[in-house]
């Protein structure tokens, strides 16, 4: 997880509480002493901070993710699971590992506590975008966390937005407990109403008996995940047993029919660089849509143009990447 983002001063202001030997310390100027024995009471965003038996947590999962000691309860856990969903599904796949909520941890000689411990913050895919390092993201993924800020009215704070050292894994609660903004935005995006999230996506259901398109990609991505079988196109025992294995591992219903969990849990994202039997699937399936490719397994320039021409005609984010939407519009 990001380490030093605790040091930036948050947009909200900074009103920690540092409990010492000489007494209660309030701001940021004092770091006395006694720091050793300082203890926060709340977070730099003004939240109770704590180990994970005092601050009440919530598991969270999102697409492969999940997050070790989950996030904290109520609307913070609806509002930092919409912008994780958010960001599985517009910037980039979570990864498994690669994802953290809430972590206690106070910083010696520090006034402040990381707003990971109120379990308010989120660090997404932090191997991917290191603290410190700015255009971790390209412009496009860049847009997409912009809107998801946006829907979000100033809640949620990104740290590459921090005007020091830059965090572009960590997203946090930029509003302190009690705010009514807070409340307002987990209820339009936890309860219906003009919910800002986006359209779900569409599977289409293929099982036993089923041959085509689709059957040839899921055969392509079962190989891609170290499943053994033929690519014939025919969804038979084989790939009915194949699928089984899979949604087993994955913890999913063993029915071998692929449905919209099951096919969201068997694309992988593939993006100009990759290679491999799932860049063989996207390749059959731009071809298949009139997108003509060599299917050769390497996702290179031409695979990237081809796969913006199909997501302008869908009108989907013409990134180059074969992600879960455009993955669910190419098997449609
Ligand atoms: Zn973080």
């Amino acid at each position: 997880m990001c380490e030093l983002h605790e040091t930036t001063t948050p947009a909200v202001g900074r009103r920690t509480l540092i409990r010492g030997a000489g007494g209660l310390l309030i701001g940021g100027g004092l770091v006395a002493a006694t720091a050793t024995a300082a203890q926060a009471a709340t977070s730099q965003n003004g939240w109770p901070a704590g180990s994970s038996s005092t601050v009440p947590l919530s598991t969270l999962a999102v697409g492969a993710a999940t997050f070790p000691a989950g996030v904290r309860n109520g609307d913070v856990h609806v509002v930092l699971g919409y912008v994780a969903r958010r960001f599985n599904s517009e910037v980039e796949a979570l990864v498994k590992g690669w994802c953290w909520g809430h972590s206690y941890r106070p910083i010696s000689g520090s006034t402040t506590l990381s707003n990971h411990s109120s379990g308010t913050a989120i660090d997404l895919n932090a191997p991917r975008h290191p603290l410190g390092k700015s255009g971790t993201f390209t412009a496009t993924q860049r847009s997409h966390i912009r809107s998801i800020l946006s829907s979000c009215n100033g809640v949620v704070r990104w740290g590459g937005d921090y005007s020091g050292r830059k965090d572009e894994m960590h997203f946090e609660i930029n509003v302190r407990p009690g705010d009514a903004r807070l409340a307002a935005l987990a209820k339009r995006i936890g309860g219906g109403g003009s919910t800002p999230t986006p359209s779900p996506i569409a599977w289409t259901t293929v099982k036993r008996g089923a041959s085509g398109f689709r059957v040839t990609a899921i055969q392509h991505l079962l190989r891609q995940r170290g499943f053994s079988l033929t690519v014939d196109g025919s969804f038979g025992p084989t790939t009915q047993s194949r699928i089984i294995s899979f949604q087993r591992s994955k913890g999913l219903t063993a029915d071998g029919v692929v449905g919209p969990k099951t096919w969201s849990a068997l694309v992988v994202s593939v993006k100009r660089g990759s290679s491999g039997q799932a860049v063989v699937a996207a390749q059959k399936l731009l071809t298949h849509r009139g997108y003509t490719l060599t299917a050769d397994g390497a996702f290179g320039a031409m695979t990237a143009t081809k796969t913006q021409a199909f997501q302008q005609s869908r009108g989907l984010t013409a990134d180059g990447v074969v992600g879960t939407r455009t993955w669910a519009r190419l098997t449609a």
